[in-house]
C-alpha cells in the first residue's frame, strides 16, 4: 500500500478557497466515520461525508466536484452535531458547491423555470434551499 502524507501547505487554491469559505479545519479531522454513519443521506452518496474530508486533505479537488454526494448532501448539520473534532461537513458541502458554481460561471437552476417546477405542495423551506443550494 503507498502511503500519502497530508501536507497543509500543498493544498491548491481551490481546497484553500473551500477551508475559507467553510471556516472549517479539515486538517484536524482523525476519519472516525460517524458523520457518515449518522448521514441520513449516506445511501444516496458516492463519496462518504468521512471520505469527502479524506479526499480535500490529500489535494484532490477533481475527484470531490465530479461526485453526486455535493448535490445529494441535505444540509441537515447531522455529521457537525456527531463529529467529535467539531467539524461542520455542512459547511464544507456548502462550500464546495460554491466553489464549482463560481468556477463555472453559472447557476445549476434557472429562475425562469421554478415555476413549473413548483407546486403547492412544497414547503417555502425547500425552495429557499433550492436557491442556497443552486444559485450563484
Ligand atoms: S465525524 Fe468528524 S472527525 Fe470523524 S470522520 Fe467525520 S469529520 Fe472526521
Ligand atoms: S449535512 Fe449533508 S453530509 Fe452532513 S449529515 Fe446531513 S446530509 Fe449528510
Amino acid at each position: 500500500m503507498t502511503r500519502v502524507k497530508v501536507n497543509p501547505s500543498n493544498r491548491d487554491k481551490e481546497i484553500s478557497r473551500i477551508i475559507e469559505i467553510s471556516g472549517e479545519n479539515i486538517y484536524s479531522c482523525m476519519q472516525c466515520s460517524k458523520c457518515s454513519a449518522s448521514c441520513p443521506a449516506n445511501s444516496e452518496m458516492d463519496i462518504l461525508p468521512h471520505q469527502v474530508v479524506r479526499i480535500l486533505q490529500l489535494g484532490n479537488y477533481e475527484r470531490i466536484v465530479n461526485s453526486q454526494t455535493i448535490w445529494n448532501c441535505a444540509s441537515c448539520f447531522t455529521c457537525g452535531a456527531r463529529c467529535p473534532r467539531d467539524i461542520d461537513i455542512t459547511k464544507i458541502m456548502e462550500a464546495i458547491r460554491l466553489t464549482v458554481i463560481r468556477n463555472k460561471g453559472e447557476s445549476r437552476i434557472d429562475v425562469d423555470e421554478l415555476p413549473e417546477k413548483i407546486d403547492d405542495k412544497m414547503p417555502h423551506q425547500a425552495i429557499v434551499s433550492v436557491f442556497r443550494k443552486y444559485r450563484k
